[in-house]
């Protein structure tokens, strides 16, 4: 019988996620990639900020609106920096930002992107002998379920999951009814560990 040490599972997308808008001239819905290049564009005293996007198949690119006639002094010098920059860091959290992708409206294509795990192990020991607690942390609206996500990273089938979630093996306090769901920032899984 011994006390674990806490984890955390960071979820990294190896990838920014493609759209799906109309364009004008396919003349229909197509995938659009994101460049990871910024625009910034002079109007008057005000500028325009833009993540720029390509269309998959006829190559024209769509501007994600990111601010729009905006004083360049209200904008945080650091943040200005990353813009003129083509920050990686930052195209990457503008691609995966719905709520700007809504307002341009955009459709993030989350479905099926890969992604890595860091594991950290805290120094914060589990509140039960013989029990795995991992915390997920997925700052990124990563569309993974549950179940697929513990069966990837544990290395056991998905039945596999599903008997120990049956018999109160593989648990959460926050939510009963979660292997099925969408993977959540914060979330904490627990695992009993076995003896046999
Ligand atoms: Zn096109």
């Amino acid at each position: 019988m011994s006390y674990l040490k806490k984890k955390q599972w960071a979820l990294i997308p190896d990838s920014v996620p493609e759209v799906i808008r109309y364009c004008s001239k396919c003349g229909r819905k197509s995938n659009f990639i994101n460049s990871e290049k910024f625009r910034i564009n002079a109007n008057r005293n005000n500028i325009d900020i833009w993540l720029i996007y390509q269309c998959a198949k006829c190559k024209s690119t769509w501007n994600l609106s990111i601010y729009e006639r905006i004083n360049p002094k209200n904008i945080n010098k650091k943040l200005y920096d990353k813009f003129l920059a083509n920050d990686k860091i930052l195209a990457k959290e503008y691609g995966f930002d719905v709520t700007i992708h809504n307002k341009n409206m955009s459709e993030l294509i989350l479905e099926n992107m890969d992604y890595h795990i860091i594991e950290i192990e805290t120094k914060e020991y589990c509140e039960k002998e013989n029990e795995q607690s991992i915390e997920i942390i997925s700052e990124f609206p990563l569309d993974i379920r549950m179940d697929k996500l513990l069966s990837e990273n544990l290395r056991i089938s998905r039945n596999q999951i599903k008997d120990m979630f049956d018999q109160g093996l593989i648990y959460s306090q926050d939510e009963k009814k979660w292997l099925k769901k969408k993977v959540k920032n914060g979330m904490i899984i627990n695992i009993v560990i076995s003896h046999d």
